[in-house]
């Protein structure tokens, strides 16, 4: 802890330094000037400053102590003698007696052997060494934690000099060649899974304002207002593009988009600014500044999101005023990762889609909307990444791995190509999928399932051609509504119904109705406060207490499937009971229809997702009174383990994998089986191909899952043999919960099951 007087002293320092950068004179001048200030202020018969060159050679710029003539002609590489060290690690180093240590490299130029305690830290900015700053005394000091702070602390203003160009030539500052970079690995979350690699192309929009008081008033508005007109006109010429023409999600956000940039709250705002009297340029970003403050504060993630385009439009629109708005693509590399603080939908379409390769943002989230728009685009996307615009320099080497929610920043030679191979395997499987598309998901014995694709969004559809999935095992309707700032109308949510079953074409698709509540909450339903959300007020327990939402989203779904097949389920059914009033619910809008004389649907088909184990017991009541069943793993593995499935420190504590989760499933089988229900499972273990096995050797024989699962899965099947796999299965039943995965995963390598 500093102490009051160390604090005001080094405060009175970091002004005099300030000062002396700022003062007149040529930048050596200035670095000499500063050299003597820090060895004055610590007390140090030396203080010298070393600056990194091009070939990874640190140079003596400036010295107070040691010979002058030693200036611009000692060099050190880097991890050469102590200097070269503390460049090489960029971390300090305190040492009482430096010429008894192990890296000492005496350079008789300097007449530095009378000094015997060194103390060193390296000069960095962005994770980037750009010299190392040194003190040293003649007597065995041995200098302090406050004292290396302090020292960290100077060489943090020193970097403004040494990367302003005027010590060395920007030219030797480039980092292309990796001097004094240092490897780095960022951690994030996974916004859209993949993996990439690319020179890092920094999103930075902004624009260094000149002038901020207007001459003229009455001109400044004329900007403004022209600027605006121009930016719009761009907004819906990027709108216009053909490959992003067509209806969706990213399209309604992108329309959405266009909207604000004609939001007069918006250009209110800053037309009341030019009229206080600032430059256009000044008015848009006291804006922009005013919205950030407000974003920072803002918790809601739909607002937050709003906020964000606002944001996004504010920078697109002082690139219009600075005449600056075409990107420069010519000067982008062939394949690059776009690292950002957070960007809107319309920024990331402004890059060339070829060659943007992953997405790197330091804010952002699942639902945000450049996250939907990049899954659109299939880049691979990570978000929360802390500090990752100041880690990471334009030109670095990027790999963007959001499987693993990691990014690596000037990965070392061996992550390089362990990178390279895994994105060539994952193209080669990626292709070995492709040509199991029209290809039976059947066993080598001849037993047949069927592979369904889970999907929220209309984006997801094309997938169903992509994968030769068979229909839409689940669809969660409640993403729609997670993307809207207001409750959909019946029309509205019948028109996006429609879309859904006019894409999947004649593939059944099984509406879920709205799960919300739990981890997925309605930017406009703030009301649910839960303080145990996965068991609370959630699904289809908020459905029976506000009706007329369930019968408005019944209705949508009624309107949109006429003249087809409707298959509807209802989510996280704890008892009979709750079927039969939702069941109540759907009559009374069949009712409701029948009566206006509407169309209905050709045929109805009404399921139940099994995912509160109370429902068990009641499985032969249930079974009586639906058309079919669907497990939904994720939640009924939580439930079976009272484990949160969203808590990572629970993540591996539990396998469903195991006696209890295969008993319950083996019984939830047989039910539906002497019942002659079709029965499907939904979670994300029928995605893994490993548990996508386990359940197959159970007798389920219809399984829902990720776009992306579908290949992995089917080929697991294809080389599966069933009567072995149910002898594993039998044997299995004595064999202690936690020997399971191990064995299967044994079983598959023998029997040659590719999972
Ligand atoms: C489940 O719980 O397994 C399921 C498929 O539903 P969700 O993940 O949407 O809760
Ligand atoms: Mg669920």
């Amino acid at each position: 802890m500093e102490t009051g007087a160390a604090a005001t002293g080094s405060r009175r320092l970091l002004r005099r330094l300030r000062d002396a950068m700022a003062g007149s004179g040529s930048a050596q001048q200035r670095l000499d000037e500063i050299v003597k200030i820090i060895a004055a202020d610590m007390v140090a018969e030396v203080c010298s400053c070393y600056v990194m060159r091009a070939g990874e050679v640190l140079e003596l710029f400036a010295t107070e102590g040691l010979r002058r003539e030693a200036v611009h002609r000692t060099r050190l590489r880097v991890g050469e003698g102590l200097v070269g060290a503390i460049a090489a690690t960029a971390r300090p180093l305190a040492l009482a007696d430096a010429q008894s240590h192990p890296d000492f490299a005496y350079r008789p130029e300097t007449g530095e052997e009378i000094y015997h305690s060194l103390m060193g830290v390296p000069i960095l900015r962005g994770g980037r060494v750009l010299g190392v700053l040194v003190v040293q005394n003649r007597t065995q000091r041995n200098y302090t934690e406050d004292e290396i702070e302090a020292l960290q602390t100077i060489a943090m203003v020193l970097a403004e000099l040494a990367a302003g160009g005027e010590l060395v030539s920007p030219v030797e500052l480039q980092p292309s060649n990796g001097i004094g970079l240092l490897p780095v690995r960022l951690d994030g979350i996974k916004l859209n899974a993949g993996l990439a690699s690319g020179a890092a192309v920094l999103h930075e929009r902004r624009v260094v304002i000149h002038q901020v008081v207007a001459e003229d008033p009455a001109a400044e508005r004329k900007r403004l207002r022209e600027a605006v007109a121009a930016m719009q006109s761009a907004i819906d010429d990027l709108l216009a593009q053909s490959d992003i023409a067509a209806g969706g999600e990213h399209r309604d956000i992108l329309e959405t988009y266009r909207m604000f940039a004609a939001d007069r709250g918006w250009l209110q705002r800053m037309s009341d600014a030019v009229q206080s009297g600032l430059t256009a340029e000044a008015a848009v970003q006291k804006v922009q500044d005013e919205t950030h403050a407000r974003m920072t504060q803002v918790s809601d993630p739909y607002l937050r999101e709003r906020l964000a385009d606002l944001e996004d439009l504010t920078g697109r629109l002082q690139q219009h005023l600075s005449g600056r708005h075409q990107a420069a693509e010519a000067d982008l590399p062939a394949e690059f990762v776009l690292i950002a603080r957070n960007m809107g939908p319309a920024e990331l379409l402004d890059y060339d889609r070829r060659r943007l390769k992953g997405l790197v943002l330091e804010e952002g989230s699942p639902t945000s909307h450049v996250a939907v728009v990049a899954r659109a685009l299939d880049i691979p996307v990570i978000g929360r990444v802390k500090d990752a615009l100041a880690k990471v320099e334009a030109g670095d080497l990027v790999v963007v791995d959001a499987d693993e929610q990691q990014v690596f920043v000037r990965p070392a030679e061996d992550i390089q190509q362990a990178v390279g191979a895994r994105i060539e395997a994952r193209l080669g499987r990626r292709l070995s999928y492709a040509a199991l598309r029209d290809l039976p998901a059947e066993t080598r014995c001849g037993t047949r399932l069927s592979l369904q694709l889970n999907a929220g969004l209309l984006l997801d559809l094309p997938y169903l051609d992509e994968t030769g999935a068979e229909g839409v095992g689940l669809f969660r309707t409640e993403l729609l509504f997670m993307l809207r700032h207001d409750f959909p109308s019946v029309g509205q949510q019948a028109a996006s119904y429609r879309r859904v079953l006019e894409q999947a074409g004649d593939r059944p698709v099984t509406f879920r109705t709205l799960d919300i509540g739990g981890d997925k909450l309605l930017p406009y339903m703030s009301e649910i406060a839960d303080e145990n959300p996965a068991m609370g007020w959630r699904a289809i327990r908020i459905a029976l207490d506000r009706p007329a939402m369930l019968r408005h989203q019944l209705r949508a779904l009624l309107r949109a499937a006429s003249g087809r097949r409707l298959k509807v389920m209802f989510p996280m059914i704890a008892e009979t009971g709750e079927l039969d009033q939702a069941r109540g619910v759907l009559d009374l809008e069949l009712e409701r229809a029948r009566a206006r004389g509407g169309k209905l649907p050709e045929k109805i088909e009404v399921g139940v997702m099994f995912e509160v184990p109370s429902l068990l017991w009641e499985l032969p009541a249930l079974l009586g009174k639906i058309d079919f069943l669907s497990v939904g793993t994720n939640d009924l593995v939580q439930f079976l383990f009272a484990a949160d499935r969203g808590n990572p420190r629970l993540a591996e504590r539990y396998d469903a994998l195991s006696l209890p989760v295969m008993r319950v499933l083996g019984e939830v089988v047989r039910a539906c089986a002497t019942a002659k229900v079709p029965l499907a499972l939904c979670g994300e273990m029928a995605g893994q191909p490993l548990d996508a096995m386990a359940l197959v050797g159970l007798g389920f024989r219809s399984l829902s899952m990720a776009p992306s699962s579908i290949g992995p899965v089917k080929a697991m099947i294809r080389s599966l043999e069933m009567a072995p796999l149910e002898g594993l299965l039998a044997e299995l039943g004595n064999v202690p919960s936690r020997g399971w995965r191990g064995r299967m995963r044994n079983f598959a390598h023998d029997h040659g099951v590719l999972v």
